[in-house]
């Protein structure tokens, strides 16, 4: 057996026997490639395999669904399609394909194709890696492109001169496998992103396809480091107009990176964080809001994003002045509570004021955390009519209880009869 397959889970293994079986009876020859073969080679953990059929991916992907007792899902319009088995591996399959690019930045052609082909449409060598899973080349590594020899020297390479210009999304994927592997982007290969950047590469590129490859960008772990990797060969203010890197910006960037990890040390069962998003209003953060709205029109993302971001934008300063003071819990719970994690843990990460830290960390402790004895039955049951009137009465015990810490259900409805009588 290939060495590198010796490590992989049994469940795993056996998915890649059962292609085998299927290329058999296709009497096709199949192949497992892209970054599952990287980092099979590297030795990282990655257990989404990427299968590549010269034939007909769907009928492929529909017999080994049934091999696997696995569900399928069919892309018909790129005609590729993933199977995920019921121990949940996703396994992606695709008809080998070529692609040639009729205009620079614009989306490929597509036509059919054999391995080769396949593998040069790729990004750099170590992408483009292939294993074969058929009889004649069972477990042989396929390397076109001397991409074994630049994962063992940590270098990335793209495959041909015009990559970048076919496609600027490839400068950003770069600077993310750079970074992320601790490789170096190899000299020729800078030297031709230097030069789509100054060709403006970025401005002739589709949004949507600009912002997958951003986002993707700004969820890698090694985010500070990437982000000064973007300003040293991009500059931030071609992707994102007028963003300067200075240094009180890498100051908040690295505090935000910090505050992240704060917030998972001490709540690691609480709400997940859209982190990428934080880096990003990190990067936003200065800017006039003209500029920011230029730039979330251009980049349309989800209205609750959208609406974070905007939230820290034009309410940030003034929830700073408000909570640097020392103020009434249950005035800290109600400017916070409102608001998204990813926003208050930006306004810790922003401000150095002793009050405000403690407040948002009393915030989360404790006020986010209190619960109400009593409910809308138990006000009910005082015959208090129905309606609004119920969440303001239940608001203010919620206040009350914050600031004057009332324990008990007991004390809770002595507090809701003293106001009713009052
Ligand atoms: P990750 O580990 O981040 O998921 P990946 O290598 O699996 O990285 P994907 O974005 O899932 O990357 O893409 C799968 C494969 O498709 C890549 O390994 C690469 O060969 C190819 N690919 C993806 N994007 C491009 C691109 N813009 N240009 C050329 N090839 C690409």
């Amino acid at each position: 057996m290939l060495k590198y397959l010796k490590d992989l889970p049994p469940q795993l293994l056996k998915v890649i026997e059962s292609a085998k079986l299927v290329s058999s009876q296709l009497r096709c020859r199949s192949y497992l490639v892209g970054g599952f073969v990287r980092d099979l080679i590297l030795g990282r953990k990655n257990f989404d395999l990427d299968i590549t059929v010269e034939a007909d991916g769907m009928d492929f992907a529909n017999l080994l669904a049934l091999y696997l007792k696995a569900k399928v899902i069919h892309y018909h319009r790129f005609s590729t399609a993933t199977v995920v088995t019921p121990e949940g591996f996703k396994i992606d399959i695709a008809t080998t394909r070529k692609e040639s690019y009729p205009q620079p930045a614009l989306l490929p052609y597509v036509e059919k194709g054999d391995i080769k082909d396949d593998l040069a449409r790729r990004d750099f060598t170590i992408n483009a890696l292939a294993i074969g899973i058929y009889p004649e080349r069972e477990e042989r590594i396929i390397d076109f492109f001397g991409g074994y020899n630049d994962i063992l020297r940590k270098k990335i390479r793209i495959l041909h001169d015009k990559s970048f210009i076919d496609d600027p999304t490839r400068i950003l994927r770069a600077i993310r496998f750079e970074q992320r592997f601790n490789f170096r982007i190899e000299r020729h290969t800078l030297r031709l992103i230097k030069e789509a950047v100054s060709l403006k590469m970025f401005e002739k590129l589709s949004i949507p396809r600009l912002k997958d490859e951003f986002i993707l960008l700004l969820k890698e772990d090694n985010i500070i480091k990437i982000i000064k990797r973007v300003e040293e060969l991009i500059k931030w203010d071609n992707l994102i107009p007028l963003v300067i890197l200075t240094k009180r910006k890498i100051k908040f960037l690295n505090s935000i990176k910090r505050t992240i990890g704060w917030y998972k040390r001490e709540f690691p069962h609480k709400r997940h964080l859209d982190e990428w998003l934080m880096y990003l209003i990190g990067l936003l953060d200065g800017l006039d809001k003209i500029h920011i709205d230029y730039f979330l029109n251009k980049f349309s993302l989800r209205k609750g994003e959208t609406k974070r971001i905007m939230s820290y934008i034009t309410r940030g300063k003034e929830l700073i002045d408000k909570l640097k003071k020392k103020i009434k819990p249950s005035i800290i719970y109600r400017y916070l509570e409102p608001l998204s994690y990813e926003v208050i843990l930006l306004l810790k990460a922003k401000s150095k004021e002793k009050n405000l830290n403690k407040n948002i960390d009393k915030f989360f402790k404790v006020y986010n955390n209190v619960r109400l004895n009593i409910s809308g039955r138990d006000l009910k049951k005082l015959g208090i009519t129905e309606g609004p009137c119920y969440q303001v009465i239940l608001n203010k015990l919620l206040y009350a209880k914050l600031d004057r810490g009332l324990n008990t259900k007991e004390e809770e409805m002595r507090f809701i009869k003293n106001i009713i009588g009052r």
